[in-house]
């Protein structure tokens, strides 16, 4: 959130996506340009399908439209519209409310809020990129009036675990993920998919920690000062987010995706490719979403 990444200006975007068609050209180039291959039987060879911009397979005569098989699957609004809200989605540095894009693009509420849960999750950590220098892993509750609660189980509240990377002065990254119980097999799945072995990890005293030296060898647990001064950046990058939860989404139900958007944004300052080619790349190459998965 602090740094700067290179975001497409409005006037570009407008320029790029007049209409429809050129949206659907976008996929088309972005979907299949290491050349087609079916889904279904893995042939390479295609001819025009049914519908502008699908193509069908020769050999087992599947057709297989732009939006097929990524994010965009089974859109019920004009495609120009999703894309501004990935647009809208990629540039607003502090996110952007579902009521607000409802406003702008003359669409339900209900629908940019669907459309939107597709967009975060392509936002998800790919986990590939775990962390390597200093690290810092803590929880904290998400949700309720009361934060101070004592006690890491209990309540209507989430528990979410946050890993952050700090260089020099300041926070890299950072990813988390709303665990059930701050325990070690919880804790310990977590570090496992971000933070690589070699990291030197730093925690509070918390019991769910202990025992986790075999898998990181520099991992050292440190008593927590009072209001967390020795753990400072950490201390800052919760309170930050969630300043940001409760101006932008008012609501922990659907946590993991939130964490998903800022998380994302947050490790994307000084990406080289632009942040909305990445999200559109993203919803390409995500599967389905169907709703019946985004509100269970
Ligand atoms: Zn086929």
């Amino acid at each position: 959130m602090e740094g700067k990444y290179k975001s497409l200006s409005i006037f570009d975007f407008q320029k790029m996506f007049p209409d429809d068609e050129s949206c659907y050209k976008y996929l088309v180039d972005m979907k299949w340009k290491d050349g087609f291959k079916c889904t279904k039987c893995g042939h390479t060879k295609f001819c025009a399908g049914n519908s502008p911009h699908s193509r069908q397979c020769t050999k087992c005569r599947a057709i297989e439209s732009a939006t097929s098989d990524t994010l965009f699957h089974k859109l019920k609004f004009p495609i120009l519209k999703a894309f501004y809200i990935v647009y809208y989605v990629s540039t607003s540095k502090k996110g952007i409310s579902s009521t607000e894009i409802s406003r702008k693009l003359e669409l339900r509420q209900k629908t940019c809020w669907l459309f939107r849960q597709k967009v975060m999750k392509s936002m998800e950590s790919s986990k590939k990129f775990p962390m390597t220098m200093q690290v810092e892993v803590d929880e904290t509750y998400v949700g309720g009036k009361d934060e101070t609660a004592i006690g890491r189980n209990e309540g209507k509240k989430k528990i979410v675990v946050v890993a952050i990377e700090k260089q020099g002065k300041g926070v890299s990254r950072m990813y988390g993920r709303v665990i059930e119980k701050a325990d070690k097999k919880n804790l310990h799945s977590f570090m496992k998919d971000h933070i690589s072995q070699e990291a030197k990890v730093r925690t509070d005293k918390w019991s769910g920690y202990k025992g986790l030296e075999k898998e990181f060898p520099n991992l050292e647990q440190e008593k927590s000062e009072e209001k967390g001064k020795n753990f400072k950046e950490m201390h800052r990058c919760i309170m930050m987010f969630k300043a940001w939860l409760k101006g932008i989404h008012h609501s922990v139900d659907h946590l993991q995706a939130y964490i998903n958007e800022y998380t994302y944004r947050f490790n994307r300052h000084g990406m080289k490719e632009g942040i909305f080619e990445n999200l559109m790349r993203r919803m390409v190459d995500g599967k389905p979403y169907p709703y019946k998965l985004i509100i269970s």
